[in-house]
């Protein structure tokens, strides 16, 4: 199979779809690779990188995306990407259709296979396509938060681990799921006093168990939230109700009883936030302040770290790639119930049920 992968186009985004050693495995295994020239460059992986695996180089967009059979990427294709798909021809990377009808028409218009990241299931009911990113923000939280809190940021002037004779800050984690977890472990080896809170015990026993007393953990209540912000330095919102907008687990009101220079870092923004203060912003502008309180809302935080989140996706795509490689898409999803899950359309038919729902289209 002729497996191709364009530079990505979508504003700030640095991913590719393709390391150069995913590019080497498919090789290895008799199909060719065809990536768009500067298309690893943001991630940190030359052209040379991809022709030393065997890649061939391709001028431009357009020329992978008539020459290949499947398109691998990391972003849903923008628009001048939609008029270049094809019926035949498969798509494997990011979709989220379910709000984006104009890019679900586009797709359906071009009559292109189209199988979706963040919809492949795995054997324990989680989205092995999204954890890795997950991950990546979990693990910068702490890191972006830590900067935020410096004074010249705005922030309290804390250092996350403090020195002898002077407490850590008190770092508060509400949501301990993939992004939480991940924070955790960061702020604890900052040496940050961490607590973590859940609506879910059996995770907060599950993180109780791995941190071995290294955190606290706090069930999630209303009252509990509000006691813990007052004195805390750093509040990193990761909560995840899946399908919902996140719920507002603090408010407005409750930030004058938060220490001045505070910092809240809102990695759930992507579902809308769960500060009510909390407004999307950019890696170029990351924060802002509310009553004095810093706020760091950055919706696409893997962004940041290109080149660890391209090969933390790479690692988790590259077996779904290899079997739609090796076997054509109908006997891969034909045999793998979870890769079949992120089937999204086929020849001009909507195929995912939930994206149906969503947009009022039959599946
Ligand atoms: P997850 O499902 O692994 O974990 C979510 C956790 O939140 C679960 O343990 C759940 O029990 C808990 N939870 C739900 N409601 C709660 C409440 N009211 N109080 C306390 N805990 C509650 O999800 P995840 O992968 O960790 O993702 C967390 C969030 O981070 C999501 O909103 C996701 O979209 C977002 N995210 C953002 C970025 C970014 O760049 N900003 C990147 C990756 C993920």
């Amino acid at each position: 199979m002729k497996i191709g992968c364009p530079r990505e186009i979508k504003p700030q985004e640095f991913r590719v779809g393709l390391t150069p050693a995913a590019a080497a495995e498919a090789i290895l295994r008799g199909h060719s690779v065809l990536v768009e020239t500067q298309a690893g460059m943001g991630a940190g992986f030359p052209d040379e990188d991809y022709q030393a695996a065997g890649a061939e180089i391709a001028p431009d967009a357009k020329t992978v995306f008539d020459r290949a059979d499947m398109i691998v990427k990391v972003k849903e294709p923008q628009a001048p990407e939609r008029k270049m798909l094809r019926e035949g021809q498969l798509l494997f990377t990011y979709l989220h259709l379910a709000p984006d009808p104009d890019q679900t028409r586009d797709l359906l218009d071009s009559g292109v296979t189209s199988i979706a990241y963040e919809t492949v299931t795995d054997a324990r009911g989680g989205l092995p396509l999204l954890a890795p990113m997950s991950e990546v923000a979990g693990r910068l939280a702490p890191q972006v938060g830590s900067w935020a809190l410096q004074k010249a940021n705005g922030g309290r002037g804390t250092l996350m681990g403090g020195v002898p004779g002077v407490r850590p800050a008190n770092v508060v984690i509400i949501g301990g799921g993939v992004v939480g977890a991940a924070a955790a472990r960061v702020a604890v080896g900052m040496g940050a006093n961490v607590t973590v809170m859940d609506r879910s015990v059996p995770r907060l026993s599950y993180l109780d168990d791995v941190f071995m007393g290294k955190l606290t953990t706090q069930y999630a209540s209303a009252a509990a939230t509000e006691d813990l912000i007052q004195t805390a330095d750093m509040v990193i919102g990761a909560v995840l109700i899946p399908g919902a907008a996140a719920p507002k687990l603090i408010t407005r009101d409750q930030l004058s009883m938060m220490p001045q220079g505070a910092v809240l870092v809102d990695v759930a923004i992507d579902q809308g936030g769960c500060f009510e203060t909390s407004k999307a912003t950019t890696h170029q502008d990351p924060i802002y302040e509310v009553d004095g309180i810093v706020h760091y809302c950055v919706a696409n935080m893997p962004g940041a770290v290109a080149r660890t989140s391209t090969q933390a996706l790479g690692n988790a795509t590259m077996p779904f790639m290899l079997s739609l490689a090796d076997k054509g898409w109908r006997q891969a999803i034909s045999d793998d119930a979870h890769l079949r899950a992120g089937l999204s359309t086929h020849q001009g038919r909507l195929t995912s049920p939930p994206v149906g729902e969503a947009l009022g289209i039959d599946a």
